[in-house]
């Protein structure tokens, strides 16, 4: 039945290739080429053109309503179209707020009777455009055929058509506008290759699907709050993968199951998988499941669900990355991807309805098999909080509250195992909620693993993200502590000035997770700043530590109230308390120290463009624009030739393959590190610096070698991917006397590593500021030798050249944007490296 690929290219589809036979449509509902102006699968619609679509349908059908939950960061709404029987949809907020019992074991409603809910969540990552195009075709079927009016009564369908619609609409743009009208399939077309950074990720390059738990962006957080709202018993998540391949739906490989979810999960994936098996035989479409993709990192979409009582379900569609694309198995068309996706929508649509009973009911006992454990537990409470720091611990506390997890603020200070709880700075999740199991998986660690194969990273530690302290409690302490419910909101808390205008001189300390904004502010209106390499005493005995800011006006002509109002408006944005100092007769140093360097204001330059890894540079990107508020100029790394250098302090090289950059860009930038720059590098970038002798790294490689003369051919994949480091959490020493480690209380921190890239210690035993310990492994699957290369090997290391030095952090600080506890270290290279000591770093 190969021929299918051929049947239809994007020139001469029509409505009915798509639609399945035996069913009738109204008349009243606009077929998708009425509003489009084309037929699907004929261009690829953009977002602005999918939305049209679907507000046309929600006006004429009366068996559907448009929700939009948010907006993107380019300002594209996020919609989904409800759709149901007429009645069910004049009584949607009713059924959704009867759903909210299901997760309370007491509850008593009428399972028989309720409504099944399902999600169907399209193109997350944006250039998998068949997702996003299939879905006009649902929207028009759901509310258009006749045939399913009956069946409707039973269900609830949310259709998200475009979970991204920045990366949707970058990569419509880029395909429709290279689209010949006449094309031959050939990969090389250039139609077929995006150009950098690609349309998979949002807009500041993040990959949405694995945002389910970090939420850490406007898309994750209104889809999250919906998905909270309407618990559905199944989440569809519709996907595209390599061009050479055939249909892949869930159930994924077995052995990489989480062992938290429960195993009726998946005995209800593969009922549902023999639906989308019949629907595809019958249109004689090649599919597989079971070898590929797992459910064990819960921040995917198709996982996130399986921890909620609901079941996820991943499609992957051969790619056509385009209109027509060769592939071992003819040529794929973009219609052929459409219709895949849509009849997978169709087969998941007859599951739903069909096991709708089941459905509710597995939800209903998951949760009560939840309360269940935690009557088992000996824990009944867990701690957390950071003593230093307020907005790491908001930020988490904010993300618990995402999921819906009850939540306690800690009103008083107490001391648990000899380590204090700070009131509020703390906050305690009671174990005996409904959300037990997925708070069990966010503060787990787990070091032994049925399969040594990830799909994705495998831990997902929180607190240890978050660096906070963090502590299972077996006793409610709700009621020996004081504390307050926090679980239906929580806002940020202002920083405030402490003391009166005119002061001597200002100072705050580096703990703060938003300090590097508050300096950021105050070095941009032109205020004298400096940092404070040594720790000092004010007379109420407050000590101040390394890293302190010291603030004066300089030579601002501002007058001393205005300076003042200045330092109120920084402290309420960034959570940071300022603090006036009387005297520069301080305790420890005094205030004119020559240990206190003035710092000059970063002006950053951040290398992107082909090459440079799109994620990483995205993470950057995102840490400084969104968290930080700092402009830094995105710079394609071909224009180092071109560019004047010297308009940057700061230069950052994510990681990437720069070997496409020459001698001239090499030597060109090794001059400016020379004249006093200070160059931040990432990963493998790392290796090109040290190759181009603009840094000096060294780096081992794992040696796997071993003495056996067979094995077995079927184990070459596994014995090959257990030696890959997909993501894992490690612990490392911090030298918090270095200006590296500023802002960190305690030396004893954890990294988030990907892949294996070990580098040797500086023989200057002061550049070597964050190694790993003797025993790194603190959560997730590593192996047994890339584990023993890793003891005590460099993380972070500081080369010195002329003037200038090159930073550069093997392991990545800013690991999709929830790696709040590392960040820091990052914001000090900028920040600080320019007073690093040059007798450290030789
Ligand atoms: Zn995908």
């Amino acid at each position: 039945m190969i021929f299918l690929f051929f049947s239809v290219s994007a020139q001469n589809v029509n409505l009915d290739y798509y639609l399945p036979s035996g069913y009738t449509y109204d008349q009243e509902i606009a077929k998708p080429s009425s509003i489009l102006g084309f037929e699907v699968g004929e261009w690829h619609a953009n977002h602005t053109q999918v939305v049209q679509f679907y507000k046309a349908i929600a006006a004429q059908s009366p068996r559907a309503t448009l929700i939009t939950y948010g907006y993107t960061y380019e300002k594209r709404p996020l919609i989904m179209l409800a759709v149901s029987s007429p009645k069910n949809i004049k009584q949607l907020d009713r059924l959704k707020e009867q759903r909210g019992g299901l997760r309370y074991p007491d509850f008593k409603s009428d399972l028989e009777g309720m409504p099944v809910v399902m999600y169907m969540g399209h193109s997350v990552h944006g250039n998998e455009a068949s997702g996003v195009n299939a879905s006009l075709l649902s929207a028009y079927h759901f509310t258009a055929a006749k045939e399913i009016e009956e069946d409707l009564e039973n269900i609830i369908l949310l259709i998200d058509p475009a979970i991204n619609p920045d990366g949707i609409n970058r990569f419509a743009s880029w395909v429709n506008s290279h689209k010949s009208y006449y094309p031959n399939g050939d990969p090389n077309n250039r139609e077929l290759n995006e150009s950098w950074p690609r349309g998979r990720t949002n807009h500041y390059w993040f990959d949405l699907n694995r945002d389910w738990i970090p939420v850490q962006h406007p898309e994750s957080e209104g889809r999250i709050a919906q998905f909270q709202a309407w618990l559905p018993n199944i989440v569809l998540d519709f996907h595209e993968m390599g061009t050479d391949n055939t249909y892949f739906f869930q159930p994924g490989i077995p052995s990489r199951n989480n062992p938290l979810t429960p195993a009726k999960n998946f005995e209800l994936t593969e009922k549902i998988a023999a639906y989308h098996a019949k629907y595809l035989d019958k249109i004689g479409s090649l599919y597989y499941t079971k070898e590929s993709f797992d459910d064990y990192y819960f921040g995917k979409g198709s996982t996130y669900p399986d921890i909620q009582g609901a079941v996820g379900i991943l499609f992957e569609q051969a790619s056509s990355r385009g209109n027509l694309q060769e592939s071992p198995y003819g040529k794929i068309s973009f219609p052929f991807t459409i219709r895949n996706q849509f009849t997978t929508a169709l087969s998941s649509f007859d599951a739903a309805t069909d096991l709708r009973v089941e459905l509710n009911t597995y939800m209903s006992d998951f949760y009560k098999d939840a309360k269940a454990e935690y009557t088992q537990d000996d824990n009944k409470a867990i701690i957390f909080g950071a003593m230093e720091d307020y907005g790491r611990t908001f930020h988490f506390a904010d993300i618990l509250l995402q999921h819906n997890i009850q939540l306690y603020s800690l009103e008083e200070d107490v001391t648990l195992n000899s380590v204090p709880f700070k009131s509020g700075k703390s906050f305690i999740v009671p174990l005996d909620q409904p959300q037990y199991r997925l708070v069990k998986s966010l503060f787990e660690t787990r070091t032994t693993f049925q399969d040594s194969l990830f799909y994705d990273v495998s831990t997902w530690n929180m607190p240890m993200a978050f660096n906070l302290n963090y502590m299972s409690l077996s006793s409610k302490i709700l009621n020996l502590a004081k504390v307050v419910n926090v679980s239906n909101g929580l806002s940020f808390k202002e920083g405030k000035v402490l003391g009166d205008a005119g002061a001597y001189s200002y100072a705050f300390e580096w703990e703060e997770y938003y300090s590097p904004k508050a300096l950021y502010k105050l070095m941009d209106i032109g205020y004298q700043v400096r940092v404070s390499h040594e720790e000092f005493q004010t007379k109420d005995k407050k000590n101040y530590r390394r890293g302190t800011i010291l603030v004066e006006k300089g030579n601002s002509e501002k007058s001393d109230e205005a300076f003042y109002e200045d330092l109120k408006t920084v402290a309420a944005s960034s959570g940071v308390n300022i603090y006036a100092l009387s005297t520069g007769l301080t305790g420890g140093v005094n205030l004119g120290s020559p240990s206190i360097s003035v710092l000059k204001k970063p002006s950053i330059a951040l290398l992107v463009g082909d090459g440079v890894g799109s994620s990483d540079a995205g993470e950057i990107w995102h840490l400084f624009d969104q968290r930080m508020e700092i402009p830094i100029t995105l710079m394609a790394s071909q224009r180092i030739s071109v560019a004047d250098l010297n308009r940057y302090n700061v230069i950052i090289l994510p990681t990437g393959d720069y070997s496409a950059l020459g001698e001239k860009e090499a030597a060109k930038l090794k001059s400016w590190v020379q004249n006093g720059g200070t160059l931040i590098s990432r990963g493998s970038a790392m290796n090109w610096l040290a190759d181009n002798d603009i840094a000096v790294f060294n780096f081992q490689s794992p040696d796997y070698s071993d003495t056996t003369s067979q094995k077995k051919y079927a184990d070459l994949e596994n014995d090959r991917g257990a030696k890959l480091t997909g993501g894992a959490i490690f612990n490392a020493k911090l030298d918090i006397t270095h200006p590296i480690g500023y802002g960190y209380r305690s030396g004893e921190i954890h990294v988030f590593k990907q892949g294996n890239q070990f580098l040797e210690p500086s023989g200057n035993p002061y550049a070597n500021p964050l190694v790993y310990t003797e025993s790194p492994l603190a959560s997730g699957y590593v192996h047994p030798t890339n584990l023993e290369m890793m003891k005590n090997k460099g993380v972070i290391q500081i080369s010195g050249k002329g003037k200038g030095k090159t930073i550069g952090f093997v392991d990545n600080p800013n690991f999709r944007a929830y790696w709040f506890g590392t960040n820091k270290l990052f914001l000090n290279a900028v920040f600080f490296g320019q007073t690093i000591n040059n007798a450290s770093t030789r």
